[in-house]
């Protein structure tokens, strides 16, 4: 099993560090040419959507990942990266790859002060620890979407086809249930070590 970490900006070497305690071979995704490699399953991390979009798009590598996406690679998305699946925005009017049918609300919770932590049920897991920075969360949800956690009653985390969007960090705290559902999800062959591409 292999696991494509987009690599451009944001908090990936976390995901990278827990792919490899899981023994799952990782490949940072830092261009187009990454991007047109075969993987099992993709990480889109946290960070700055913005930024992210951008950097997608001049570094050729938007096109070919949406593809992947739509054609049912299965995705983790963390914050940012949940920004970039959203089909909407209700605060901004830029859309990035818009596979995931929901609404997100960037720095929904206030662009300063809007950094928390909690612990709440996350679907079947029990509760799991969730550390928000700058988050958005999911306004309204499509059809066929899976609701998979709120916080005070805002949705935090969904589930939709090959896509998990989550609006905190999971990758910031010790707590690896959900990168295991995650790799659960992905029907991979043999694991082996991540191989890090050199910087
Ligand atoms: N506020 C960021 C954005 O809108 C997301 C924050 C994060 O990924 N921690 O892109």
């Amino acid at each position: 099993m292999r696991v494509g970490v987009l690599a451009v900006q944001g908090a990936f070497i976390e995901h990278e560090k827990i792919l490899q305690d899981f023994g799952v071979e990782c490949l940072e995704l830092r261009n187009g040419k990454d991007v047109r490699q075969d993987v099992d399953g993709l990480i889109l991390p946290g960070g700055e959507s913005t930024t992210q979009g951008k950097l997608l798009r001049e570094l050729d590598m938007f096109e070919p990942l949406r593809e992947k996406i739509a054609a049912g690679l299965p995705v983790l998305a963390t914050c940012a990266g949940l920004i970039l699946l959203a089909g909407q925005l209700a605060n901004d009017s830029a859309r990035y790859f818009a596979t995931l049918p929901v609404t997100v609300k960037r720095n929904a919770y206030g662009r300063q002060l809007g950094s928390f932590y909690t612990e709440e049920q996350f679907g079947d897991l029990g509760e799991v620890p969730m550390t928000f920075i700058r988050a958005p969360y999911i306004e309204s949800a499509g059809e066929g979407v899976e609701i998979l956690a709120k916080v005070h009653g805002d949705i935090v985390g969904v589930r939709y086809r090959n896509q998990i969007g989550l609006s905190f960090h999971p990758e910031l705290d010790e707590d690896r249930r959900i990168h295991q559902m995650f790799l659960g999800s992905i029907n991979g062959g043999k694991s082996s070590p991540c191989k890090k591409k050199a910087v």
